[in-house]
């Protein structure tokens, strides 16, 4: 089918999935994730091929798809409409799908990134069409088979196989409705201008650099092995992955060698090895950019503690950085195995190092003490705030972020109003 086609097709397959009730719709997902846990092994190997994730991580981001779909299957259903007290016969708000949203999404989790913004989109009574990474087709065409081998109607879900030059028309189309993007800060400023010159929504899932702010009274080991992971996880590909350790200067001896001995588990191997911890990044132009971030640091100051060592085109042993206040590699996100570590004399330091800094998504504090993580709960400028684990996203809460890493809110229920009209209707 060509382009035009497929957006005719999702047009007209709106009109009609919009009526299907909710509680028939959820049906659908139940089928999509039990297709998830019995394909986890070939979809995730499809994974690891197109971006080179290890592979026991690729089936874990399988396994954690489906887990968000049955959440959603099990949901309530919020969008029914809500009666309001007021003075006239008739006052409610009904929740009306926008139509035909277009998803542009990455390569750094294949599946995951597309079906938890689609999800709860098509669950709201919209369709979807997906532009995907240009390494990621593959998975773009397993995705829409899946949505067909679960049974959903012809066109709820669509893959687009277009490059993102041709993004802006598609978002120009008036069949398109809304977009969501989860990339890059420049691509999101881009689609987001077009969205607000053509009057569409949109959401921006964008990069971060957040903080692992390690305080004195931590469980030093739990903080250690739990830091080396939340930074190189997916080799540090992830928007919230742990970017800047900040440890409190009268933590520093004793946690700064339990932390480089857990980074140093992290050993490059084959990703389809299944006990492989790391593995390449996704592109050799990725790697080359986090080289060249590597030098701009170090120029400026950067201390090595443990080098980062390019092993092949996109293959690195991870490095680790010490930077100072003022580096300006601190307005960069690395998106790579190589993080950077911060000393703060006490927790008002801790603070405005993680806060300085132009993003605001995922922050993670270790302190036992019941107060001090309110300080930093009730300070810190991000979208989510984790204490004593590393952030990782839960179908169940929201996950969005605040400054330069975006707007608009992904999973939990909340998701469901996004790329909805709350409609008024008021009468006697
Ligand atoms: P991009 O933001 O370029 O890619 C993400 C998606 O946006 C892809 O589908 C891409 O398509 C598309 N895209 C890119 N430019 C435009 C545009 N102008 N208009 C419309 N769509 C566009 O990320 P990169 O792959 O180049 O990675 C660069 C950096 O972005 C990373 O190093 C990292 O810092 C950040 N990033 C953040 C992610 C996150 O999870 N927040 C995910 C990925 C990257 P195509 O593949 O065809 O270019």
């Amino acid at each position: 089918m060509i382009l035009s086609e497929k957006l005719e097709t999702a047009q007209k397959s709106f009109k009609k999935w919009r009526q299907v009730p909710f509680s028939e719709k959820q049906q659908y997902l139940f089928k999509l994730a039990d297709l998830l846990e019995k394909n986890a092994e070939k979809f995730g190997k499809n994974i690891t091929l197109e971006m080179n994730k290890p592979l026991s991580q690729s089936i874990a981001e399988i396994e954690k798809c489906a887990l968000m779909a049955r959440y959603y299957g099990n949901a309530e259903n919020i969008l029914k409409p809500e009666k309001i007290k007021t003075e006239y016969r008739v006052s409610e708000i009904h929740y009306a799908p926008l139509g035909v949203i277009l998803g542009v999404m990455p390569w750094n989790f294949p599946f995951w990134q597309v079906l938890r913004f689609a999800v709860p989109a098509i669950l709201a009574g919209n369709t979807v069409v997906l532009k995907h990474a240009s390494i990621c087709f593959g998975s773009g065409r397993m995705i829409e088979k899946l949505f067909t081998d679960a049974g959903f109607p012809e066109g709820v879900f669509q893959n687009l196989e277009i490059g993102h030059a041709e993004v802006k028309s598609v978002l120009e189309n008036p069949i398109i409705k809304g977009v969501s993007l989860t990339g890059s800060e420049k691509a999101g400023a881009e689609i987001a201008s077009t969205a607000g010159k053509n009057i569409k929504k949109s959401l921006l899932e964008l990069g971060g650099s957040d903080a692992f702010i390690v305080l004195d009274d931590s469980d030093f080991n739990e903080a250690a092995k739990s830091g080396a992971k939340a930074r190189l996880q997916n080799c540090g590909q992830a928007c919230n992955a742990a970017k800047r350790f900040i440890i409190q200067k009268s933590a520093e001896e004793e946690f700064l060698p339990l932390f480089i001995n857990e980074y140093q588990k992290f050993v490059p191997d084959d990703p389809l090895k299944k006990e492989t911890n790391l593995s390449g990044m996704a592109r050799p132009d990725l790697a080359d950019e986090l080289e060249k971030q590597y030098e701009k640091a170090l120029k400026n100051g950067a201390e090595i503690i443990l080098p980062l060592k390019r092993v092949s085109d996109k293959v690195f042993e991870p490095g680790l950085i010490r930077v100072e206040k003022g580096n300006p590699i601190l307005e960069e996100e690395l998106f790579g195995p190589l993080g950077m570590v911060m000393i703060a004399q006490n927790d008002q330091e801790a603070l405005e190092l993680a806060n300085n800094i132009p993003f605001g998504l995922a922050n993670s504090v270790w302190t036992k003490d019941e107060k001090r993580q309110l300080f930093f709960i009730e300070n810190l400028e991000s979208g989510t705030v984790t204490i004593n684990k590393e952030t990782s996203s839960d179908p169940r809460l929201p996950f969005g972020g605040a400054k330069s890493s975006g707007y608009g809110t992904e999973l939990s229920m909340i998701a469901l109003k996004e790329f909805v009209t709350a409609k008024t209707v008021v009468g006697n």
